[in-house]
């Protein structure tokens, strides 16, 4: 098992395949990823870390960047892994009514698509593409047809945008009968743009009161609300000790480095393109070490009282 020096065991990897991407959102916070290095980790490497870090119990490896599906290797990646329970991927889901069922015969269980609007002049604004919205229709279409589900569709929430949305949204979501899960996401101010920042106590407020049933998840603690036969998840990573205390992953830069945090770049651990499988599982060691909550003050209370 692979545990931190705060009794964390890591069950997860999330792994960035490429900084491409064929979308350029206002928001994009790009998986915390190194920007210097334009090399991509080759698909040996990902499937040596993946062994490496099953062999200590990692089960789940969620697939990010970038936009995943610029890699056209993307099918090879996934078909070299090991047996896991849950193989995912995040995608913007332009490119993938194309290549949701190859991706599903190659190992992919399901995939989270970004819809940041519903609006489609705001989705251009958002995205930098006037183009792409019915593609992402399309793509969610072919998700469930290949059986890429529960698909999670992803909204970043940004004030002015689509926070006043999030019952279209989940009107939305209720036409794909139990397929589509809907997930909100606190914006991160990775691009110095704090005006979009919203409320997040009263997005809570607001699903409490319209819930039928809430339920926490163990990742994060994040909560699910029932309205309407929609599952909503609220992702609240900001100021949220919990999140960190609860944290679970580790990630895979697009350039090959270990990464214990997606808020810090000066603790990465370099794969190099030769290391075998056990070399590896001590570079996670290492990198394990070197993990440490991002948001603290809850975690010392829980070690505290523990
Ligand atoms: N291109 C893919 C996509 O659009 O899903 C994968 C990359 S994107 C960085 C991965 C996830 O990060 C998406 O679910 C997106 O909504 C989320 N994300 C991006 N920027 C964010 C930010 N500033 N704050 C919170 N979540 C963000």
């Amino acid at each position: 098992m692979l545990s931190d020096n705060y009794g964390r065991i890591i069950t997860s990897l999330r792994i960035s395949i490429t900084k491409k991407c064929n979308l350029n959102c206002i928001y994009c916070h790009q998986e915390g990823d190194d920007i210097e290095s334009l090399r991509e980790v080759s698909p040996g490497t990902i499937s040596r870390t993946v062994t490496a870090a099953a062999e200590f119990g990692v089960k789940k490896v969620k697939f990010s960047g970038g936009e995943p599906l610029m890699r056209h290797d993307f099918e090879n990646i996934i078909a070299a892994l090991p047996p896991l329970k849950d193989i995912s991927a995040t995608t913007n889901g332009v490119l993938l009514a194309k290549r949701a069922a190859s991706l599903a015969d190659s190992g992919l269980d399901r995939v989270n698509i970004s819809l940041p609007s519903l609006d489609k002049e705001n989705y251009a604004k958002l995205t930098g593409s006037s183009l792409a919205f019915p593609h992402v229709l399309e793509g969610i279409r072919a998700a469930i047809d290949a059986g890429l589900t529960p698909i999670k569709l992803n909204m970043v929430l940004l004030k002015g945008i689509n926070d006043s949305r999030i019952d279209d949204a989940i009107h939305f979501v209720s036409g794909y009968d139990g397929n589509v899960i809907l997930q909100l996401i606190e914006l991160m101010n990775f691009k110095n743009i704090s005006r979009y920042m919203v409320d997040i106590g009263g997005v809570e407020k607001m699903l409490e009161s319209k819930a039928s049933c809430i339920k926490e998840r163990q990742l994060h603690r994040r909560k699910k609300y029932f309205i309407d036969g929609v599952e909503v998840e609220l992702v609240r990573p900001i100021d949220n000790s919990s999140f960190c205390a609860n944290c679970n992953r580790l990630r895979l830069t697009s350039s090959g480095k270990l990464k214990p945090c997606l808020m810090r770049n000066d603790n990465l651990v370099e794969i190099s393109e030769n290391a075998t499988v056990q070399e590896i599982g001590e570079m996670l060691k290492r990198t394990v070490e070197k993990r440490e909550p991002y948001y603290k003050d809850e975690l010392k209370q829980v070690i505290c009282r523990t």
